[in-house]
């Protein structure tokens, strides 16, 4: 209820001004009321919650006046947003029958209509209207846009990629990273099948952006399926300029690699120089502690990630030094208690239950979701660890 009037105030006050503005412009000495006795008819129906009622109202208003075609696209907005699919459906199509209708007011009532059919859940009716769509020159890019939509849905990768390849060129960026995910969907999608076919997928999915870490780890992947580690070492090492975020996916088949050739020696150098690299790695950390207990003994690897743990605190490095060596050792204890107060400090004490946002102190509303009364105090959990692998502030 309250919605509604939300909704009409504005309208009404605007469309009463301006009716008044022209109304007084043309007569200055006449003083009716500027609103039809049809616009309050439709607004009473609306308050009295018969919106069936009130959508015959607007539509016959429309007859008289083909300005009011945003209003009606407000309203039938308003109906799709409150689930009401069906009635928004009717307020379009009735737009659509309009012959005085310009060709940007139609097609924008079509987009309208064609987003009635997705959050209806009709997908085919939404695609073919979105294709009939697209034969203007030049086709509205929301009818590419919801498309992509539609076909990332349907996970029809082929058509998806057509799609966004026929995105402007100021969303190329961000669709030259989407089609390479398209690509890698379709090389693991055949893969099994068609292995053949994957090589000329995952060039294409490199091509569009050379960054694509999930390419290259399927490319690996297929080296060591057919046994050719050394390729697929030399795949897996490009992860580190590629994306440098995406080292843990790539570790354990480098392990793999590294084994079959019989150079874990070679692998200890690579970590070593990688962590030198990137010191707040912890997965790097942990295998390269693996890498040392395998090569050198448990006792060297105590000593590693001992020494590792007093500039870099992690709980999984803790928990692995534990395992190593007697769970009772008391030297042990200092640095659990470093970690945990460590922990207590850097951790986030609050957090929304609605967006995830952390933060240090209590906000009654929430600066992620704009909510109020989202944010709890929360016990202090693992993905407080992420902050002690930053610099703290
Ligand atoms: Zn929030």
């Amino acid at each position: 209820m309250l919605e509604w009037l939300v909704f009409l105030l504005p309208v009404a006050a605007l469309s009463g001004w301006l009716l008044a503005r022209t109304h007084y412009q043309q007569n200055r000495r006449h003083k009716e009321s500027p609103f039809s006795p049809e616009y309050f008819k439709g607004l009473n129906y609306l308050l009295n919650e018969q919106p069936d009622k009130a959508i015959d109202v607007f539509i016959r208003l429309l007859e008289v006046n083909s300005e009011t075609v945003e209003t009606h696209l407000a309203l039938a907005n308003l109906f799709r947003r409150r689930g009401e699919t069906e009635r928004a459906i009717r307020i379009h199509q009735n737009l659509i029958a309009r012959p005085t209708l310009s060709q940007q007011q139609r097609t924008n009532a079509l987009i309208e209509l064609g987003l009635d059919y997705m959050s209806a859940g009709v997908l085919d009716r939404a695609e073919l209207l979105f294709l009939e769509l697209l034969e203007q020159s030049p086709p509205p890019i929301e009818a590419i846009k919801q498309l992509l939509r539609i076909y990332q849905q349907e996970k029809n990768w082929q058509q998806a990629i057509e799609m966004a390849e026929r995105l402007p060129a100021d969303n190329k960026n961000n669709s030259a990273t989407m089609i390479a995910q398209f690509y890698c969907e379709l090389a693991e999608h055949v893969i099994d099948k068609d292995s053949k076919a994957v090589p000329a997928l995952l060039k294409q999915a490199h091509a569009h952006d050379p960054q694509c870490v999930r390419a290259t780890l399927i490319e690996a992947n297929m080296y060591i399926e057919a046994g050719n580690f050394r390729k697929a070492l030399k795949t897996l090492q490009r992860v580190e300029q590629q994306n440098i975020h995406y080292i843990p996916e790539a570790l354990p088949n480098l392990l793999k690699c590294y084994q079959q050739l019989n150079t874990i020696d070679a692998f200890q150098t690579w970590l070593t120089q990688l962590l030198q690299r990137h010191p707040n790695m912890t997965s790097v950390r942990l295998m390269l502690a693996k890498v040392i207990q395998q090569q050198n003994g448990e006792q060297a690897a105590q000593d590693f990630l001992y020494q590792q743990l007093q500039q870099y605190p992690s709980i999984e490095g803790l928990q692995t030094l534990i395992q190593l060596g007697q769970e009772t050792n008391p030297i042990l204890v200092p640095l659990v208690k470093n970690i945990t107060s460590e922990l207590i400090e850097r951790g986030d004490r609050y957090s929304c239950k609605h967006c995830g946002f952390a933060g240090k102190t209590m906000h009654w509303h929430c600066p992620g979701c704009n909510r109020w009364g989202t944010v709890l105090p929360t016990e202090i959990h693992l993905s407080s660890l992420e902050k002690l692998l930053e610099p703290s502030q």
